[in-house]
């Protein structure tokens, strides 16, 4: 087809809004709320995910009365608004620089490109929802009170009840418009009942199913490297099935061709992680991330964030 005419055609169909691959709530809640200001300001919008909602993210979908977005992971030929990531590895397979007309996220920039000028709007806060609450105040836009108890949620997901430490003033302040709109006088008893719901549904997944419902693939150099995060109120069913978990994580790698394969298991009320790796160079793991493995893991004290606190030293040390 002409390129004219393909630009022409793309300019009639709505904007996709679409989270990471495996998305989580801030990626389901964000791509559900800037569809609806997209529609708000008059621009055809429809929220997509490229996976169905994690079981925390279920849990939030239901309490918030929320649909979750239709699974779709072609973008035939529409223009797209990627939320909560930038990362080429992490957006659809099939996103062409042509489709790209803006970026709300709160991650490092990863590869991408776009033919046309676009809008974007990407700050190291805590999650995408509180930049997606700023964009509905400064359009003066109303929040809808399912959409804003989804936002809520993300914000309470993604900043663990802003025990993490990427977790900003403007995240706090984005909790406090959203409460109030969301009906929900105690955030911190809706993060609490959250996690209960997310480490109780993990709790009953294989060691395959831990390790992919909330994994990362990250190009790093000339390597790939997955990064998992499992976080619960108690860590303690991930560490009976170390040796099953090791293994399952090793074949994950070596299907994957991964340098590394990392995966997180966070104890919330502990503030800490269990890391555990698989590697094809171990030793240099350990010197980036400062850690000793015992047994294929190390307890990590204070060890929270991934795109903090695990990605930024691996990319580092394997640039
Ligand atoms: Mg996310
Ligand atoms: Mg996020
Ligand atoms: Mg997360």
């Amino acid at each position: 087809m002409p390129v004219l005419l393909a630009q022409a055609l793309s300019l009639t169909l709505p904007v996709l809004v679409v989270g990471h691959k495996n998305p989580d709530t801030d990626a389901i809640a964000s791509a559900l709320a800037m569809a609806d200001l997209e529609r708000q300001l008059g621009r055809a919008a429809q929220a997509i995910a490229q996976g169905p909602p994690n079981p925390e993210t279920a849990y939030v979908l239901q309490r918030c009365n929320l649909q979750a977005p239709p699974v779709r992971t072609s973008l035939a030929r529409h223009p797209v608004l990627l939320v909560d990531h930038s990362d080429a590895a992490l957006a659809p397979d099939d996103l062409e620089p042509s489709q790209l007309v803006g970026i709300v996220d709160h991650h490092k920039l990863g590869g991408l490109q776009s033919d046309a000028p676009l809008r974007v709007r990407i700050e190291p806060v805590g999650s995408t929802a509180t930049l997606v609450t700023e964009l509905y105040q400064q359009a003066a836009r109303p929040i809808p009170r399912p959409l804003a108890c989804g936002l809520l949620a993300a914000v309470l997901s993604d900043t663990r009840s802003f025990q993490s430490p990427t977790t900003t003033a403007q995240d706090r302040r984005a909790a406090e418009v959203l409460a109030p709109l969301a009906g929900i006088p105690d955030p911190r008893a809706f993060g609490a009942s959250m996690l209960q719901a997310y480490g109780r549904a993990m709790a009953g997944r294989s060691d395959l199913e831990l390790i992919n419902t909330d994994f990362k693939l990250f190009n790093m150099g000339a390597q790939r490297v997955g990064v998992s995060q499992i976080e619960a109120p108690s860590i303690a069913f991930v560490l009976e099935r170390r040796q099953g978990l090791l293994a399952a994580m090793e074949a994950e790698r070596q299907r994957l061709g991964l340098h590394s394969l990392l995966v997180m298991a966070t104890d919330v009320p502990r503030l800490g992680t269990e890391l555990f790796v698989v590697s094809k160079d171990p030793v240099t793991v350990e010197r980036a991330l400062r850690i000793h493995l015992r047994d294929g893991s190390a307890w990590v004290s204070g060890l929270i964030s991934r795109k903090r606190q695990v990605v930024p030293p691996l990319q580092a040390a394997l640039r």
